[in-house]
């Protein structure tokens, strides 16, 4: 028997942070790189959220909070949930963890047991599986194709519990696909959801601000309240207000699961900063402004990548309603060979092609369960983003 744990021999160091560290590097080698693989908002967190954290250091908020966050921040939670989600929660509903990955991690780590089944539509987050497995799960994938919009479709969840099914995992709208669920669509999920009262629901809305054509975002439990007592909420403010790096997700839900979501992380991080809390605040409360100007440009930027890459009839691509990534598929070019002769088998060995040839870093497919696709983010110059297309479509030729 070796030293590490079998929990740890099954899992993966993240894949998107692992191709954004390799780009980096490269980019310090002097490389010129374009990188497409980032998950993170290229803006800067707004000066007044910045001025919150600085004049909290300075007020000597530096000491430890209560672990579920402080009351000032679940304040400010509860009423954006009020505001912005039309749901309901109390102080003790309520938890904030180092980013909605720690929120997500606690929920799973406390609800899991050997052999429970957690359903993860695919494509998924990178991170899903990986954390149910280090829960000691078993991720069961349901496969949600581009014919379906990459989205759920109900009679293949219903197949898809069994009486061991603990949760299923909802992310609208998507990474890595930007798919996002209409009422109806959240209604046609429920319905199934309400035949199985022991399957409880975890809603990933991470992305709900960034969201293009005037949509609308809603979240399964603004359509179906009775599912409530089963339900649990999760959002951060690392993509919507541009803080990835101050680390504070929360979530809102049934106070017997946040409890113990609340036990586990009193004995672990204990909370997240201080320093962060303050300035989460300010974000939750005063953003309106900073939302609806990204919106817009995120749009543009969208609509520039995707009509270069449709252009190209090597690939199909997916028009993202929300997120700031887009998932194409590359399958036409499998097999094709390259210059030197040696052949694309998969789409590892394409976005490999991508990185050397072109000089653009994009994730692979495979890393969220669904080849042979690979997905681009947004989140970068319109400059950045036409010269990227060019070079990933001028590379994608040279392929015979
Ligand atoms: N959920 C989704 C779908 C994400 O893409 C991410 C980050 O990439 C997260 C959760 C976690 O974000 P954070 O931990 O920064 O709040």
């Amino acid at each position: 028997m070796g030293f590490f744990s079998q929990r740890i021999s099954k899992i993966q160091p993240s894949v998107t942070m692992s191709i954004s560290a390799k780009a980096k590097s490269l980019k310090e080698e002097g490389k010129n790189i374009i990188n497409f693989s980032a998950g993170e908002p290229d803006f800067d967190t707004p000066e007044n959220i910045k001025n919150s954290g600085i004049q909290a250091i300075k007020d000597g908020q530096t000491k430890y909070t209560p672990v579920n966050g402080t009351k000032e921040l679940r304040n400010a939670i509860i009423n954006k949930f009020k505001k912005e989600n039309n749901l309901h929660f109390s102080h003790d509903e309520i938890t904030v963890g180092c980013g909605g990955k720690q929120v997500i991690y606690n929920a799973l780590l406390a609800s899991i047991d050997k052999e429970d089944e957690i359903i993860i539509p695919s494509p998924y987050w990178v991170s899903y599986p990986d954390i149910a497995l280090i829960a000691e799960g078993e991720p069961k994938v349901l496969e949600c194709s581009l014919e379906n919009n990459f989205k759920i479709n109900p009679q293949d969840l219903e197949k898809c519990i069994t009486n061991k099914t603990k949760w299923l995992i909802l992310n609208s709208p998507s990474n890595p696909t930007g798919a996002m669920y209409n009422d109806l669509e959240l209604m046609n999920i429920a319905k199934i959801l309400l035949k199985h009262p022991h399957v409880w629901i975890l809603s990933d809305d991470l992305y709900e601000h960034i969201v293009f054509d005037d949509l609308k975002f809603k979240n399964i439990l603004q359509i179906e309240n009775s599912l409530k007592e089963r339900t649990l909420i999760v959002n951060g403010v690392s993509k919507a207000y541009a803080m990835t790096g101050w680390r504070l997700g929360y979530a809102g839900g049934p106070k017997k699961l946040i409890n113990q979501i609340n036990k586990i992380q009193s004995q672990s991080t204990t909370h997240t900063s201080s320093i962060s809390q303050a300035a989460a605040i300010e974000a939750l409360n005063n953003s309106e402004e900073f939302i609806n100007k990204n919106k817009k440009v995120y749009q543009e930027r969208r609509d520039i990548v995707f009509s270069k890459l449709k252009n190209f009839d090597g690939f199909d691509v997916f028009l993202p309603q929300g997120s700031f990534y887009i998932y194409v598929c590359c399958n036409n070019l499998m097999n094709k060979k390259k210059e030197d002769g040696t052949l694309i088998n998969n789409d590892i060995e394409f976005s490999d092609y991508l990185l050397d040839e072109a000089g653009v870093a994009v994730v692979p497919g495979e890393a969220f369960g669904c080849s042979n696709y690979f997905r681009t983010s947004f989140a970068t110059s319109k400059s950045n983003l036409e010269k990227g297309c060019d070079k990933i479509i001028e590379a994608s030729k040279k392929l015979k």
